[in-house]
């Protein structure tokens, strides 16, 4: 069977809608998701051994006969065991399997099968423990070869995921090549189909190495082709200009409550010459955590404003959108500027007042690229944090004004090295705030472990009892996303024992955007002195109270994201503590958390953490995907400059693609956004 990269996967056999619902968890849409879901890691279950090599303490495939089965109920601790002997033409070996009850139907006497697992040592008897099987008679997927390890969610493991999987080979082998041939014979890669084949199911090693340096050089050649392409057909529209008076600045200054720094006011001076251009602005605003990227943008929104345009603004996370909506209300209201806030479950307009105009500026999210949302004159979009989105969802938002190409700014953080950065996005124009305002106090970041929680819980209420705040992040445990419910339960009820006098709250996934409003306002402004969160508190929470970040399980962020983490705090001029603790006792875990504690500069940890974890440290399972790189290496600055060549030679000599309809149709693919 052959199925279309865009339809839904419920098309293929085995995934009925329930199933389809918890792929979509992991970010699996369509096929074309599906196929670009790769392993996280692959082992190689590819020899087999005679059985009678197994030795304890090994994990071993055996091809073999079951030779006989037998099922019964311990008296005393009520478990189900399955018991078998498995027999290869080297000898027997033992199988036992606790608590399976399925396996009575599931595994028949005498039919042969592939068994993997770890040798134990029963009673004096070797024997292979909780063996997983499949039986032989067709190419295995599960055993018996180098097998793909996926990224899992409730309902949906490896084994489920492989299984449809298979159903793609024949698609697979019928997807179209989308590189011209000048480039595959340069730079020597696999074809598309031998690459896509053998990352999910690698014939051998040699094999999997091409599959991902194919796939890793589409990926970054593909970000930059569609910026290249953008660029050349989008880039020079044409926009209204928007003047600002030379005293612009000194008046919205007046209204700030601090003094700017020089690089916040030298962007603010470049982004209003950008403004006053007939040229479209394309302007990425670069500034490490707490560097005040907001407020920049804020007078951006209110030069717009003021020539009678509106204004979007996007975040990635319905948090993030809610708190700017409360910060910058105070501010532009002094301007006079219409606020709206518009996520997936909220809407605090009607359609109607955006599309007549009554509404100057709309902070939302996702929601916002909806088609439904029509503006009267859109004339800036603002993207927070941009480097959440793929680069096609905010062309798609910048495609929204209908006459014109509106002026677009993204703001971002991004932690990557600003030279590999640049490359990537030389077709963007860039102002960075290189300084972090003034009168603010080193974070002081200290190691937590098991041995030192009496200070922690010290700190903790003294802090408290100054009425400051404290965040809590937990990681998600297994990379299971609907695991999120029940860590966040056994936190608070730890919590809960620590700091019995605390008023404590928890912000997560499934609240609504008003609960997650409440809990917000709260925080920064009522009697919550704890919030717990998982990592979606990671982009952008600006609570200036806020003076502890205690983040547990350490060990399972990246070194960025403990960065980031770690810049929710300090943002005032209260002197803020970080606490990062760990269970871990692996050197090379504890070395990194040392990094982290001695290290302030966002860049280097950046660095660090590619160098250590490669580029797939940048992703939690829940994002859409930082610039979608999931095989390149963001430091093989060799790689990036040579995609970019590539990219480039190739725009300039087809602008529109016209001879590349497979590319061009990949980049747009690529263009495609998710609904909320
Ligand atoms: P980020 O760059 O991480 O998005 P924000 O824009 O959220 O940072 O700013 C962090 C905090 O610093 C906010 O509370 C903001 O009001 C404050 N801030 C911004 N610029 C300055 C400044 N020049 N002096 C003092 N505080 C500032
Ligand atoms: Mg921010």
């Amino acid at each position: 069977m052959f199925f279309l990269l865009t339809s839904p996967i419920s098309q293929l056999p085995g995934i009925g809608p329930s199933l389809a619902l918890k792929f979509q968890k992991l970010g699996v849409f369509t096929i074309a998701d599906l196929l670009g879901y790769y392993p996280r890691r692959w082992e190689d279950l590819s020899l087999l051994s005679p059985i009678i090599s197994a030795q304890a303490g090994q994990k071993i495939t055996v091809k073999g006969k079951l030779t006989t089965i037998s099922h019964f109920r311990s008296p005393y601790k009520r478990m189900f065991i399955t018991n078998g002997i498995i027999q290869d033409k080297s000898g027997p070996i033992k199988a036992i399997w606790f608590n399976q009850v399925y396996l009575k139907t599931a595994l028949k006497k005498d039919q042969e099968y592939y068994f993997t697992g770890n040798v134990g040592n029963q009673q004096g008897h070797l024997t292979l423990m909780n063996p997983g099987f499949e039986v032989t008679d067709h190419l295995p997927l599960h055993s018996g070869r180098i097998v793909p390890i996926y990224p899992e969610t409730t309902g949906v493991s490896s084994k489920v995921i492989r299984r449809a999987m298979k159903t793609l080979f024949n698609t697979i082998r019928h997807t179209p090549e989308i590189l011209p041939a000048e480039l595959t014979k340069k730079y020597r890669l696999v074809p598309l189909t031998s690459a896509l084949e053998n990352i999910h199911f690698p014939a051998s090693e040699t094999e999997l190495v091409n599959a991902k340096h194919r796939l890793g050089f589409d990926e970054l050649f593909l970000i930059q082709l569609s910026l290249a392409f953008i660029k050349a057909n989008w880039g020079q529209q044409i926009s209204q200009p928007i003047p600002t008076s030379f005293d612009f600045l000194p008046k919205f200054k007046k209204h700030l409550s601090f003094t700017l720094t020089n690089t916040q006011v030298k962007a603010i001076q470049e982004i209003l010459a950008d403004l006053a251009s007939h040229k479209a602005t394309n302007r990425l605003l670069l500034g490490d955590v707490g560097s005040g990227k907001t407020i920049v943008a804020a007078a951006a929104i209110v030069a717009v404003v003021q020539a009678g345009y509106q204004v979007a603004l996007m975040a990635p996370t319905e948090v993030l959108a809610v708190q700017h909506y409360q910060n910058l209300q105070p501010l532009l209201k002094k301007f006079g500027v219409g606020i709206a806030l518009l996520t997936g479950s909220t809407k605090s307009v009607s359609g109607e007042e955006i599309q007549t105009g009554q509404i100057d500026l709309v902070i939302g999210t996702h929601a916002l690229i909806q088609k439904s949302v029509v503006f009267k004159n859109l004339n800036l979009v603002i993207i927070d944090e941009q480097h959440r989105f793929g680069v096609g969802q905010r062309y798609q938002l910048k495609n929204k004004s209908r006459e014109t190409t509106p002026h677009f700014i993204s703001l971002s953080a991004t932690p990557i090295p600003r030279t590999v950065f640049l490359t990537l996005f030389s077709d963007l124009d860039v102002s960075i705030l290189t300084e972090i305002p003034t009168g603010r106090l080193p974070i002081i970041t200290r190691l937590a472990t098991a041995n030192n929680l009496d200070k922690v819980q010290a700190l903790i209420n003294k802090e408290i009892g100054q009425n400051h705040k404290v965040f809590v992040i937990t990681p998600l445990i297994n990379e299971d996303i609907s695991a999120e419910r029940a860590s966040i339960a056994s936190e608070i009820k730890n919590l809960a024992e620590l700091f019995p006098q605390a008023k404590i709250s928890a912000l997560h996934g499934r609240l609504t955007a008003e609960t997650k409003l409440q809990i917000m306002q709260d925080f920064k402004e009522g009697d919550i002195n704890i919030l717990l969160a998982t990592s979606v508190i990671e982009v952008g929470i600006d609570v200036s109270a806020a003076t502890v970040m205690w983040i547990k399980n350490a060990e399972r962020f990246g070194l960025a994201q403990l960065h980031q983490l770690r810049g929710r705090v300090g943002r005032s001029n209260l002197q803020s503590y970080c606490l990062a603790e760990t269970r871990a006792e692996e050197p090379e875990t504890l070395e990194r958390l040392k990094a982290f504690i001695y290290i302030r500069d966002g860049n280097e940890l950046a660095k660090m953490d590619l160098a250590l974890r490669g580029p797939g440290a940048f992703f939690d399972t829940q994002q859409s995907g930082f610039l979608k790189l999931k095989l390149a290496n963001l430091l093989d600055e060799k790689l990036i400059r040579t995609t970019h060549a590539a990219a480039q030679s190739l725009i300039k000599q087809d602008p529109e693609l016209k001879n590349y309809p497979e590319l061009k149709k990949a980049i747009q693919l690529n263009l495609l956004p998710h609904s909320e």
